[in-house]
């Protein structure tokens, strides 16, 4: 049996020659599936029965189960997925007055250990399979009621995607490719790739692969002016330093479709927010077309750090400004259902050394509304 949520367009016409059907018939069982939400062979209305019993015969279209849908006080929707085996993932939906932003997870848990971040502390267990990523867009979209209202195709309410949540995307390229590749189809999800951000904490091959096979908006995790500091904040530093992470960021530009790579700046109190950091930044990046967003640090149990205060925050930005970089500070939200950057935890089996040091996850108990 395979899982239809696993299939972009290309791998769906390759299974559907392999079954000796015509490639039409491929794309309208994946309208069927992303473009209706539809999971029930029997619901195609128009694929001939015959099809429809063939297909129930090889083929399942299985989601990851939503176990618990939370709401926070400033409109944030934070999904838990069971994805098996003792992990949960999870999504946040973060409405705002012209677009409604999805931010969803790559892997269960992470292995690439930054310091500060909570999903990096629970250590990795897996990749997601691409059923797992690009399901999460379908059953939010379903829990959003964006299949019941077509009427709302047009204004999405789901109109932009951050792959920003649990987990490396680019460590986990294959499937985080064929994920993007259904966002972008307008057989499935039709959305800009403007409008999909894969945010990465560095892995310079991969960045070039993303450039070269599916380029979308791209934001690098930089949180540090120079390779010491970095090397001990995010670790792949120490693999792909400063100098190495910054041509990639100006080759990706040439295929890019913006014009300019957001740079990632977490604001912890007395480790990367001095002034002195920011002027260092602008020498660092004076070549590169760039945006900063300076995300102010979450707190998550166990952590050592602190955030910055607004005001060195504001600092820092204006900082930036004057040096001629448009720069952002990133409104928390959703931080009283932990649902923050940073903050997610899920559930992680984790596989790495790592347990022994860790936070345990939140229980799935107590998360809210279970389904
Ligand atoms: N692995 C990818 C994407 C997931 S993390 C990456 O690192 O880019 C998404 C963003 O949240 C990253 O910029 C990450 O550095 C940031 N982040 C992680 N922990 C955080 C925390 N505790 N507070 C604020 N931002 C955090
Ligand atoms: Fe992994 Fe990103 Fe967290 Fe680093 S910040 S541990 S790369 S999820």
């Amino acid at each position: 049996m395979v899982n239809l949520l696993d299939f972009d367009a290309a791998a769906f016409t390759a299974f559907f020659a392999d079954h000796c059907e015509k490639p039409f018939r491929a794309r309208q069982v994946l309208r069927w599936l992303h473009h209706a939400g539809e999971h029930d062979f029997d619901r195609m209305t128009d694929i001939a029965r015959g099809l429809r019993e063939k297909l129930k015969a090889v083929a399942v279209i299985v989601p990851p189960k939503l176990v618990a849908d939370r709401l926070a006080g400033d409109g944030t929707r934070k999904f838990l997925f069971d994805v098996g085996g003792g992990n949960a993932v999870e999504a946040v939906f973060i409405p705002e007055d012209d677009r409604g932003t999805l931010c969803i997870s790559t892997q269960a848990g992470c292995a690439l250990d930054c310091s500060f971040c909570s999903t990096g502390k629970q250590g990795f267990s897996r990749n997601l399979t691409v059923a797992e990523i690009v399901g999460q867009l379908w059953q939010t979209r379903h829990a959003l009621g964006g299949y019941r209202d077509q009427s709302q195709s047009n204004e999405r309410v789901i109109s932009n995607v951050v792959l920003m949540g649990m987990g490396e995307p680019l460590a986990n390229l294959a499937n985080t490719l064929t994920a993007l590749r259904l966002m972008l189809d307008d057989n499935a999800y039709g959305l800009s790739r403007r409008r999909v951000t894969v945010s990465t904490s560095g892995l310079v091959p991969a960045i070039d692969r993303l450039r070269d096979e599916c380029p979308v908006a791209l934001a690098v995790s930089l949180h540090a002016p120079n390779d010491r500091l970095r090397d001990q904040l995010v670790p792949i530093n120490r693999k792909y330093p400063l100098a190495t992470l910054l041509s990639a960021c100006q080759r990706y530009l040439t295929k890019a479709p913006r014009d300019f790579v957001t740079f990632e700046y977490v604001m912890i109190d007395g480790v990367n927010d001095a002034p002195e950091h920011a002027r260092e930044l602008l020498t660092l990046t004076r070549r590169i077309p760039c945006k900063f967003n300076l995300i102010p640090f979450n707190p998550f149990p166990g952590s050592a750090y602190r955030r910055s205060s607004a005001s060195r925050t504001r600092q820092f930005a204006d900082l930036l400004i004057a040096g001629g970089v448009v720069t952002t500070i990133r409104k928390t939200r959703g931080d009283d259902i932990a649902a923050a950057c940073g903050q997610l935890a899920g559930q992680v089996q984790d596989k790495t050394a790592r347990r022994g040091r860790t936070i345990w996850p939140l229980a799935l108990e107590g998360q809210g509304v279970v389904r």
